[in-house]
C-alpha cells in the first residue's frame, strides 16, 4: 500500500499512445503536393487552419521543439542572447525605414481603433532597430546579436506544401549590431559556421550557397539549401572547388543590369498603372501584371515571348483568353508564352527560368525586354553581352550547358534543387542609416551600427528534413529531430506478462533521457507497425509473447531495416 502513490504516478507519467493525440491517415491527401506535406498530414503532425496557417499537433510539435532546441544552443554558444519581440508591428517603423512603401503586399496590413496602421510582423529588421537605437549608446556595448523564435506572418501569394511555404510560421530571427564592417564580418561569420552546426545536427544535407539579397536588402548573403528534388531553388555548385550560388543570383545581377545601365539604345519601357490590368484580371499579382500589360503594348508590332514567374496566382488559362497568349511551355512554376507571331524577343524576369533564356541566346537571340521586381524598371533591347555582366551570363549558360566554374579552372558546375532552410545577410548600414540607430565611439564621436541579420525556418527545417528522409512507409526521422527516440510496440497490452514488460522497458528507457511512447493500442500487430512506420520514430521495440517466453524482444531500426532479437537487458542497454 505504501508503494500505491509512486506506482500511479509512475503510471501517469508513461507517454501512451492510446490517450495521446496522434490522428494518423491512411490516405494520401489529394491537396499535398509534396512527400513532406503528405506524410506530415498523415502523420498527424500538423492541421491545416487556413491557407498557409497550421495547427501543431503534439507530434509535429515535439519536432518543432527539437530544432528548436538546437537552433538555441547553437545560438548561445555563438553568443547570440535570446529576446522575444512582439507580432504586431506598428506602420511608423516601417515608414521610416521605407519599407511600408517596399514590401508589397506580403506585409499584412491593418488598423486598430483608434485607426492607427499595423502589420503583422514579416520579419524584425524594423523592430530590433528601434530597440537598439534607444538602448545602445556607446561602443562598449557592442557588439551584440539578439534574437528571438517567434511566430511570423506573409500574407505569402502562393501558400503550399504545408510548413514548407506557409503565411503563419515560426522562424529563428538573429541581428547583430557592431561598430564597424570589420567587426559585422565577425559576426557574420559566427552566424555562417552556427548554422552549419545547426543543419548538421538536425542530420540533413546540405549546401551553403551565395545569395541575392532580395526584398531584406543589404550586401552580401548565402543561403542555405538542403538539397531535395522537391525544392522551389535552384542551385548551381562546383564539382571542384567551394563555388555555389542560388540561380536567382543571376536574375538579380540582370535586373540590377537593367536598373543601372545606361539606357544607350536602351529604351524604358514605362510600366503601365497597375490598377488598369488588375481591374481587368484581378488575379496577377503587381508585378506580373505591370509586366504582362509592358507585353501587351510591345505585342502589338512585335512578337515576345513571356517568361512569368510562377510564385503568382496565375492562371495561365485565364491569362490566355483574355491577352491571346499562346501558351509556349511550362517548365515547373514558369509559365511561358508567345504573345501572339514568332518569338523574336524574351521578356523577363528570369527566375528559374534561366534554362529558356539559355536556349533563346543560343538560337542567337540578342535583344530582349527585361524586367525587375519593381515598377518601371522594364528596358527593351537589352543586349545579353553589352548590358548584362559576362559573368552573369556565363553564371546562366553554366546551369544548362555545365561549362567550367567561372571561380575555379578544373571544375564544371552542377544544378541542383534546393529548399531554404536558412538566411544570413550582412546588412551594413540600411536600417541604421534610415532610422538612425548610432553609438559614441572612443572619442566621443557619433557613429553609424553595422548590422546583419539571420533567419531559420523552423517548421520549414522539419519539412525539409522529411523530404531527404522518408520512404513509401512513411518518415525516417533522423534522432535529433525525431518527436520520439523509441516506440514500445506491445502486441497485446491485455497480456499481463507483455504489459509488465513493455512498461519495465519503458520506465528504464525514461529513466536513461530516452524519449519513448508506448504503443498500448488494443490494435493488431500490422496496424500499429505501419503507424509506427508511418510517424516514423527510430527506434522499435516489439513486446510480443511468443518471443517473451524466450525472454527475448525485438528491436528494429527504422532507417535500415534491421531486426535484432534481443534479452530486454540487451535491447535496453542497445537503445540508451
Ligand atoms: P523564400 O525565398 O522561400 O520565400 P525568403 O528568402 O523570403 O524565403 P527569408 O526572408 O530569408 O525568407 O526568411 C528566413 C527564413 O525563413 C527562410 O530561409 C526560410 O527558411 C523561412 N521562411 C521564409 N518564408 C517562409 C514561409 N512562407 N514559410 C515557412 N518558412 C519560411
Ligand atoms: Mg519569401
Ligand atoms: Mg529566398
Ligand atoms: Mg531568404
Amino acid at each position: 500500500m505504501v508503494c500505491a502513490p509512486v506506482l500511479i504516478r509512475k503510471k501517469e507519467s508513461i507517454m501512451r499512445y492510446s490517450q495521446y493525440f496522434i490522428p494518423t491517415v491512411k490516405e494520401t491527401p489529394s491537396d499535398a503536393e509534396v512527400i513532406s506535406h503528405q506524410l506530415m498530414l498523415r502523420a498527424g503532425m500538423i492541421r491545416k487552419l487556413a491557407a498557409g496557417v497550421y495547427n501543431y499537433l503534439p507530434l509535429g510539435l515535439r519536432s518543432i521543439r527539437k530544432v528548436e532546441n538546437i537552433v538555441r544552443e547553437e545560438m548561445n554558444r555563438a553568443g547570440a542572447i535570446e529576446l522575444l519581440m512582439p507580432t504586431v508591428q506598428p506602420a511608423e517603423l516601417w515608414q521610416e525605414s521605407g519599407r511600408w512603401e517596399q514590401y508589397g503586399k506580403e506585409l499584412l496590413r491593418f488598423k486598430d481603433r483608434k485607426d492607427t496602421e499595423f502589420c503583422m510582423g514579416p520579419t524584425h529588421e524594423e523592430v530590433i532597430t528601434d530597440l537598439v537605437r534607444r538602448e545602445v549608446k556607446s561602443y562598449r556595448q557592442l557588439p551584440i546579436n539578439l534574437y528571438q523564435i517567434q511566430g511570423k506572418f506573409r500574407d505569402e501569394i502562393r501558400p503550399r506544401f504545408g510548413l514548407m511555404r506557409g503565411r503563419e510560421f515560426i522562424m529563428k530571427d538573429a541581428y547583430s549590431f557592431d561598430v564597424n564592417e570589420k567587426a559585422a564580418d565577425i559576426s557574420y561569420d559566427k552566424m555562417y559556421q552556427a548554422y552549419r552546426r545547426i543543419f548538421e545536427r538536425c542530420g540533413l544535407r546540405f549546401r551553403a550557397v551565395e545569395a541575392d539579397t532580395g526584398s531584406i536588402g543589404g550586401s552580401y548573403s548565402h543561403e542555405f539549401m538542403v538539397l531535395a528534388e522537391s525544392g522551389e531553388d535552384a542551385i548551381v555548385s562546383c564539382t571542384a572547388c567551394d563555388y555555389a550560388a542560388n540561380v536567382e543570383k543571376a536574375e538579380a545581377r540582370q535586373s540590377g543590369a537593367a536598373d543601372h545601365a545606361e539606357p544607350r539604345t536602351l529604351e524604358k519601357v514605362a510600366t503601365p498603372d497597375k490598377k488598369s490590368i488588375e481591374e481587368v484580371a484581378g488575379f496577377l499579382d503587381v508585378h506580373a501584371s505591370s509586366l504582362v500589360k509592358t507585353l501587351v503594348l510591345l505585342a502589338d508590332n512585335e512578337p515576345v515571348v513571356a517568361l512569368l514567374r510562377g510564385d503568382h496566382e496565375l492562371n495561365e488559362i485565364k491569362l490566355k483568353n483574355l491577352l491571346g497568349c499562346d501558351l509556349l511551355e511550362m517548365a515547373g512554376d514558369d509559365v511561358v508564352m508567345k504573345v501572339t507571331g514568332a518569338p523574336t524577343g524574351f521578356a523577363g524576369p528570369v527566375g528559374l527560368g534561366v534554362k529558356i533564356i539559355a536556349d533563346l541566346a543560343v538560337q542567337g537571340m540578342k535583344n530582349f525586354v527585361t524586367g525587375a521586381n519593381a515598377k518601371d524598371l522594364h528596358l527593351k533591347n537589352v543586349n545579353l553581352e553589352r548590358d548584362f555582366t559576362v559573368s552573369s551570363f556565363a553564371d546562366i549558360r553554366n546551369v544548362v550547358l555545365g561549362d567550367p566554374c567561372p571561380r575555379c579552372d578544373s571544375g564544371t558546375l552542377e544544378m541542383w534543387r534546393g529548399i531554404e532552410v536558412g538566411h544570413v545577410f550582412k546588412l551594413g548600414t540600411k536600417y541604421s542609416k534610415a532610422m538612425k540607430a548610432t553609438y559614441l565611439d572612443a572619442d566621443g564621436k557619433e557613429q553609424i551600427i553595422f548590422m546583419g541579420c539571420y533567419g531559420i525556418g523552423i517548421g520549414r527545417t522539419v519539412a525539409a528534413c522529411i523530404e531527404q528522409n522518408h520512404d513509401d512507409n512513411g518518415i525516417i526521422f533522423p534522432l535529433p529531430i525525431a518527436p520520439f527516440h523509441c516506440i514500445i510496440s506491445a502486441l497485446n497490452m491485455k497480456e499481463e506478462p507483455v504489459r509488465d514488460s513493455s512498461e519495465a522497458i519503458y520506465a528504464q528507457l525514461a529513466a536513461a533521457g530516452v524519449e519513448v511512447l508506448l504503443d498500448d493500442r488494443d490494435e493488431r500487430p500490422g496496424f500499429k507497425f505501419k503507424d509506427a512506420d508511418l510517424i516514423g520514430i527510430p527506434l522499435r521495440i516489439v513486446v510480443g509473447s511468443k518471443n517473451l517466453a524466450d525472454g527475448k524482444v525485438e528491436l528494429k531500426n527504422r532507417k535500415t531495416g534491421d531486426v535484432e532479437l534481443l534479452s530486454i537487458a540487451d535491447a535496453v542497454e542497445k537503445v540508451k
